[in-house]
């Protein structure tokens, strides 16, 4: 079987051919309402259930009759990903491994921060992408997540505070920073993230909503048609050659293609003050220099943008180094005095593991799964969560 039709088959029970309804958009909602013959007003019940009331058992939904409470037991199930293990920093950061249909896991991080709590949601499981600082691209491509199973990761973390239903809300923020490239699963992607900003769903500012990608150029001239969520870029490098060895999709779409659709997608926003973020990992000796923040600089210059500077984050399987804190600073000094808003994003969580990704080896160690599944996750996943501005 592909693996899009693996991840199909995902949005099934195993057993029998029942929807999930815990991945339907509003209007996929509707179209599923309406072919068991109810009418549109029950998709809107039947989101607030899931999405504001956390219920995932249809006996719950108290509003709705008892012989359509059967009914839709027949057809349709509402069953989130499961917790495969939880871990809590001290700094208020919580990391959980999310086990998928079949077996593999995937992580998201919640990391708290004042006023917001920001979400970093994954997208597939491994990467197709192979960026040469990735631990995620070094394990290869598994498969797409489902809708479910990416919306299921916002579902989680709030039931994991009991916080359905609560005034004071638990997720203020979305990145679609996690594993995985979520252009390359397009339609999941947009679909968990219009309920993440739908009303019915999760209701989170489309500026609060962001997806980050390497740059699948034809898929991010789809997206500005599709959704409004806030975009970020991953560049790393001010130059095609140097940017060709760290993120191989350069040589299908290089800069000047990427910044174009950039701009497109910003431009065709109802919101006229919205930029793009730059996200550019610092790797000592690599792409840290004077002179490429100046490079920088200038292929930014007329670019509407802020700039997300990412110290690298170390993994066993990677020769690179992070930067000195001195070079860093400079980085950042030359492109602030150019002119740009540029933000160094600080690592949270070091105390369960500062690199993402960590948190999956040791869950595959501390289950006593077989030694092959254990080398596969502990060498492959490392993903590196640093979210926070400091
Ligand atoms: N695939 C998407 C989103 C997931 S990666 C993308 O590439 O944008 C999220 C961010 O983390 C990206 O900017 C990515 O380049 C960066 N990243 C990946 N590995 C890293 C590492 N080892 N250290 C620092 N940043 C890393
Ligand atoms: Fe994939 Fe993003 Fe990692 Fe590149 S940085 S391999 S696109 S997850």
């Amino acid at each position: 079987m592909s693996a899009k039709s693996i991840a199909e088959q995902a949005d099934k029970d195993v057993e029998t051919t029942k929807t999930n309804l815990l991945g339907l958009s509003r209007a996929k909602m509707e179209a599923f309402v309406s072919a068991i013959g109810e009418k549109p007003f029950r998709a809107q019940q039947i989101l607030k259930w899931i999405h504001h009331s956390g219920v995932d058992d249809f006996d719950a939904m108290t509003n709705i009759s008892k012989a359509l409470r059967e009914k839709l037991k027949q057809a349709a199930i509402i069953q989130p990903p499961e917790i495969a293990s939880q871990q809590d920093s001290k700094d208020g950061t919580r990391k959980w491994a999310i086990r998928v249909a079949g077996g593999s896991l995937v992580e998201t991080v919640l990391i708290p921060d004042g006023d917001r709590a920001t979400l970093c949601v994954s997208s597939q499981v491994g990467c197709s992408l192979d960026c040469s600082f990735c631990s995620t691209g070094k394990q290869g491509f598994q498969r797409d997540l489902t809708a479910a199973e990416i919306i299921g990761q916002v579902w989680l973390a709030i039931k994991s505070y009991d916080a359905f239903s609560q005034d004071k809300r638990v997720v203020t923020n979305v990145v679609m920073m996690g594993m995985g490239e979520p252009l390359l699963n397009f339609d999941n992607v947009v679909d968990a993230m219009s309920l993440m900003m739908d009303d019915f769903g999760y209701g989170i500012s489309k500026r609060r909503v962001t997806l980050s990608t390497s740059g699948v150029v034809p898929a991010l001239d789809k997206l500005a048609e599709v959704s409004e969520a806030s975009l970020a870029i991953s560049l790393h490098a001010p130059n095609d050659a140097l940017r060709n060895e760290l993120v191989p999709v350069n040589r299908k779409y290089p800069i000047k293609e990427l910044l174009r659709s950039a701009k497109a997608y910003i431009d065709g926003q109802s919101d006229t003050r919205r930029v793009v973020t730059i996200e550019y990992t610092l790797i000592a000796g690599i792409n840290d220099s004077a002179d490429m923040a100046q490079d920088l600089a200038r292929l930014l210059k007329d670019f509407p943008c802020k700039i997300n500077l990412i110290p690298f984050n170390p993994f066993p399987q990677s020769d690179y180094k992070r930067p000195s804190r001195k070079s860093i600073t400079q980085f950042a000094d030359i492109l602030t005095r150019a002119g740009f808003v540029t933000t160094t994003r600080s690592t949270r969580g070091d105390d369960i593991d500062a690199a993402c990704g960590q948190l999956v080896g040791q869950v595959a160690d501390r289950t006593k799964r077989s030694e092959r599944h254990r080398a596969s996750y502990t060498e492959t996943q490392a993903v590196p969560i640093t979210i926070a501005d400091r």
